[in-house]
């Protein structure tokens, strides 16, 4: 018989073999089941003993509440706080949480676990719950307001108890002195009831919309219409009554009109389960996709909408909806993005920052949209607020098509990792659009024979020869000479020093023949590929700084055929920009020349396959050490 438990934060890459041990013994979950196999006993947590004092911390209870173990068990694997099975209940009812199936006790226990955590199940007071919840299934929490509800929410709500999902409600308080006020209708003010089902019955000719609540005490509940013993009753079909299995019992459970729960509740949260938290057999599943990425400052970071000129550079996640939902014209889905600390970042506090996301249409495009797409075009949807929540979750319906998701934060330039959850109903396509590494180079041009040579080329020869020296053929200290003093007479690029080792780079690219040295056809090669570089640097500073922005330099690296991966751009903006995110003309020529020669050399190697290159160590360090 299983008789202890465990369960644990969701953490990224974590395994239940990783978990942290947090009983006080110092043992282990595993340690502290053998030891109550061998002495063939019922594991009793001395941590958070049965009674009261694990229940409260500031107030006496009100009923006797007797401490049960539940039957019919079966524990989650990935679930390490360990806990005993001892769930507090009144009159055979749990007090707190609840299944709708009286034989899962998953929920109650994940619960007595938090409750654990933060010493006592008074702790666990609205809002935290559901955020436990959250922690511990890994779903999606989900916040209405009953003012502002959506047309369909029976049906959101009918799904939501289909899926498993748990569902709680509640009333606002203004001020402390009325949290848990009792209404006169016996509605208690500040206080997490749950949400155990939705049903319709006939009523004076007319469906009526019902909602099953539990006030989690056991006790004290709704006196209203449909409360347990009102007149609309008798007035229902007894088959009706025994399949809404209505009993005037004062259990703290009752029915209330879906119209009057809207005018006497405030909020109702759902936590959407993953179906990884559901049980197997389980008919309801929300289909999901998860999608992990980073906004790094200078790369990815682009801030909201309002910053137009860096929004494009967010992370894009292309959702393609294909199915409509059984019987509707529309697809539903739910986004939640959470934001993490990264991981090489230390923040203090719970320093949060402010996240939202939005949706654009895009049908047929399958690479990053760039700043004029966001320029023409308005978003489709968005999340309801940029707010500095861990998450943000909201809850869509579109027609069928393909469709961009853009998380990001408010303000550009904020740094965070994130992790960003497709709900569908149906099946949804996604595919992360800056994953992928695409490149395009173009062929250098045939040298022209010497006897065909025009004007300007023969006046660079004339360059070639006093560059080179009486070898006719160029070292790198010859380069570094030519290139120093020519881009120093270019008054709109702003250029530092060519380094040795930068015209060594250089040599790398260009010494097809492999003696170190360019030689003429080598040198032209090189010298028309600066000049289009050149060119690529003053067309795409577009404030005309003199200099390369980290933004500008994605365009430019777009423009020259490198199309690359979310990735690698944040490690070449890392590695090339300075602290204002800027680089003059003689990194970003570095910068070229490394990233052409990389390509060039992996295009050559991966003649079996375009996608991979195989390497000894040998060759690896002969390459690293070249480009
Ligand atoms: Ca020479
Ligand atoms: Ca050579
Ligand atoms: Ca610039």
């Amino acid at each position: 018989m299983p008789y202890l438990y465990r369960t644990s934060r969701l953490k990224e890459h974590q395994t239940p073999k990783d978990a942290r041990i947090t009983h006080s013994s110092g043992q282990s979950f595993e340690q502290l089941r053998q030891e109550s196999l061998q002495k063939g006993i019922l594991f009793e947590d001395v941590d958070f003993p049965a009674n009261n004092s694990s229940l409260f911390y500031s107030e006496r209870p009100q009923i006797p509440f007797v401490w049960k173990r539940p039957w019919f068990w079966q524990y989650n694997e990935w679930l390490d706080v360990v806990i005993d099975d001892r769930l507090p209940t009144f009159k055979d009812r749990l007090i707190f949480l609840h299944s709708a199936d009286q034989n899962e006790f998953w929920s109650a226990l994940l619960e007595k676990a938090y409750a654990k955590l933060n010493g006592s199940y008074e702790a666990l007071k609205w809002g935290s719950a559901i955020e436990a919840m959250e922690d511990f299934t890994g779903g999606v929490a989900e916040t209405f307001t009953t003012k502002e509800i959506p047309d369909n929410f029976y049906e959101i709500l009918e799904k939501a108890l289909k899926r498993g999902s748990l569902v709680s409600c509640s009333i606002d308080v203004n001020s402390a002195a009325e949290s848990e006020a009792r209404t006169p209708l016996g509605l208690i003010k500040g206080h997490a009831y749950t949400v155990t089902g939705i049903d319709q019955v006939s009523f004076q000719g007319h469906r009526t919309k019902l909602i099953r609540i539990r006030n989690p005490w056991g006790q004290v509940e709704w006196n209203g219409s449909w409360s347990d013993s009102s007149y609309e009753w008798h007035s229902v079909d007894p088959v009706e009554q025994k399949r809404l299995c209505h009993a005037a019992l004062d259990d703290g459970e009752f029915w209330m009109a879906l119209k009057d729960f809207k005018n006497h509740f405030d909020k109702i949260e759902i936590c959407n389960l993953t179906p990884d938290a559901l049980e197997e057999d389980a008919l309801h599943k929300w289909e999901v996709t998860v999608h992990q990425g980073s906004w790094v400052r200078g790369s990815t970071a682009g801030g909201c909408r309002n910053f137009l000129d860096t929004f494009w550079t967010n992370p894009q996640i292309k959702l393609s909806l294909t199915e409509k939902d059984e019987g509707h014209e529309e697809c539903s889905y739910l986004i939640a993005l959470m934001q993490k600390d990264r991981r090489k970042l230390k923040r203090f506090g719970a320093n949060m920052l402010t996240i939202g996301y939005a949706i654009y249409k895009c049908p047929g495009k399958d690479e990053h949209l760039n700043k004029d797409f966001f320029r023409y075009h308005a978003s489709q949807a968005r999340s309801k607020t940029f707010i500095n929540l861990r998450e943000v979750s909201g809850r869509f319906k579109l027609p069928p098509g393909e469709y961009i998701l853009i998380p990001s934060t408010f303000e550009p330039h904020l740094e965070a990792d994130f992790c960003l959850r497709v709900f569908s109903e149906k099946k949804a396509i996604t595919q992360d659009l800056d994953e992928n590494v695409d490149i395009y180079l173009t062929e250098p041009q045939k040298p022209t024979a010497p006897g065909e040579e025009t004007e300007e080329e023969q006046q660079f020869r004339a360059l070639f020869k006093q560059t080179a020296g009486e070898d006719l053929e160029v070292t790198a200290e010859e380069l570094q000479c030519v290139l120093n003093a020519v881009l120093q007479k270019k008054k709109d690029i702003q250029f530092k020093k060519l380094s040795l080792i930068s015209c060594k780079n250089i040599i790398s690219l260009m010494d097809t023949s492999g003696n170190g040295k360019l030689e003429f056809d080598e040198f032209k090669v090189f010298w028309d590929k600066l000049k289009k570089w050149i060119n690529l640097f003053l067309q795409f500073d577009t404030d005309k700084s003199g200099t390369m922005s980290s933004y500008e330099l994605r365009t430019a690296l777009n423009a020259a055929g490198f199309q690359l991966s979310s990735h690698l751009l944040q490690m070449i903006i890392l590695r090339y920009v300075d602290q204002e995110l800027q680089m003059g003309f003689d990194d970003f020529l570095n910068c070229m020349v490394r990233l052409e020669n990389a390509s060039r050399v992996f295009q050559s190697l991966s003649t079996h396959s375009k996608e991979f290159i195989y390497l000894n160590i040998n060759e690896f360090i002969n390459l690293t050490m070249n480009i």
